[in-house]
């Protein structure tokens, strides 16, 4: 990971150093504003998702953190704070499993005294359990990842035997809870859970929650991704399509991930997230925190920018901010639209790390 070195000292690496940010709109190199923030609360997880975690790497030999290595509940708010104060109106808990974080809605609490929108990415595993809390805490909003509705193809690709009927039920709860409506996650992986795309879409028509289909990515290295094994979104609006027809419904937002598709007989929607055949970089306004405190400007980086030696060697605010806005006003990434079968080899960080 690269270690942080104060700017008026940096050597830097054939690049121009980044002007002194002095306000105004904070824009990256291709004119990309910093709206969002990702922050990977734990590099744990209890589940091993075929695509993600596999068990054969993330094995009892894995070197998980330390607690010492994680930025504590405060670090993490005091970055936040200073993240807002750059522009993010956005924030979202990830991980690994940030449910598996212990008393995470006091980081929430922290989180939502802030003027931005807190949300949370869960495998909805331990959900029912802390929804109510975390709702009280601030939370506005809950996205939960589900894979099928099999209960067979569930626990074969969360490779945790963790069965389906428990992220229902938990999704169930979180909407009781105020969280609704719910965004449900899918990564649709071709021959694997593909023949669910229809019956999930069916499972969550007329509830007011939201399934959406995510193109499997080759994020880290150690999946095995192969482009042979990806559906494209464009399939599965087809195959949706096909049963209850869909039209085009506006983003809510500038640069927002899913592209939204309606149900013309009012049934509510789907959305499609096509990272892979319909690369959305040139909007990307995101920035992430790892879990022990790195920033990465890209979901498909190989190195990130260290802030904790900043944090727990006493810097300022100021000097916190300067160097996040210079690592985002040099950030010039675009992985996605030029990714290739090569690409897709280099090593890249693990999404548990980075924050999915
Ligand atoms: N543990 C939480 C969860 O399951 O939602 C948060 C972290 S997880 C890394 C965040 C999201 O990334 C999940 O929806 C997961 O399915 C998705 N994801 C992980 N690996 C992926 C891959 N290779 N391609 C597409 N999505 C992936």
């Amino acid at each position: 990971m690269k270690k942080v070195i104060p700017l008026e000292f940096r050597r830097d690496e054939g690049r121009s150093p980044a002007p002194h940010f002095s306000g105004g709109p904070l824009v990256d190199t291709r004119q990309r504003a910093m709206h969002d923030l990702r922050i990977s609360v734990t590099d744990r997880c209890n589940f091993r998702c075929v695509y993600c975690m596999p068990r054969e790497v993330f094995d009892a030999n894995h070197p998980f953190l330390p607690h010492s290595a994680i930025l504590t509940f405060e670090e993490i708010a005091r970055l936040a704070g200073i993240f807002v104060g750059l522009g993010v109106e956005k924030i979202r808990l990830t991980g690994g499993e940030p449910l598996v974080r212990r008393d995470l809605h006091r980081l929430v609490a922290l989180l939502a005294e802030l003027p931005a929108e807190v949300t949370l990415t869960t495998n909805g595993s331990l959900l029912a359990k802390h929804a109510k809390a975390l709702k009280a805490a601030g939370l506005d909003r809950v996205t939960v990842s589900l894979d099928s509705l099999d209960d067979t193809t569930f626990r074969a690709m969360n490779d945790a035997d963790f069965p389906v009927a428990k992220v229902i039920e938990a999704i169930e709860v979180a909407a009781a809870a105020g969280l609704a409506p719910v965004k449900i996650n899918t990564v649709v992986k071709r021959g694997v859970n593909d023949q669910d795309i229809v019956r999930m879409a069916e499972r969550w028509r007329g509830t007011g929650h939201i399934v959406r289909f995510i193109e499997y990515m080759d994020v880290g290295s150690t999946n095995g991704w192969r482009m042979d094994d990806v559906i494209p979104s464009a399939e599965v609006v087809r195959r949706i399509g096909a049963r209850w027809p869909l039209e085009p419904a506006d983003a809510n937002y500038a640069g927002e991930v899913a592209e939204r598709w309606r149900y013309v007989d009012g049934g509510g929607e789907i959305g499609v997230i096509s990272s892979v055949t319909q690369a959305f970089c040139s909007t990307c306004t995101r920035m992430r925190l790892s879990t022990e405190g790195s920033l990465f400007t890209c979901l498909f980086a190989q190195t990130g920018h260290d802030l904790k030696a900043l944090l727990r060697g006493g810097a300022s605010d100021e000097a916190i901010r300067n160097e996040i806005a210079a690592v985002w006003q040099r950030r010039a990434d675009r992985y996605s639209e030029i990714r290739t079968g090569e690409t897709a080899k280099l090593r890249k960080v693990e999404m548990s790390y980075i924050g999915g």
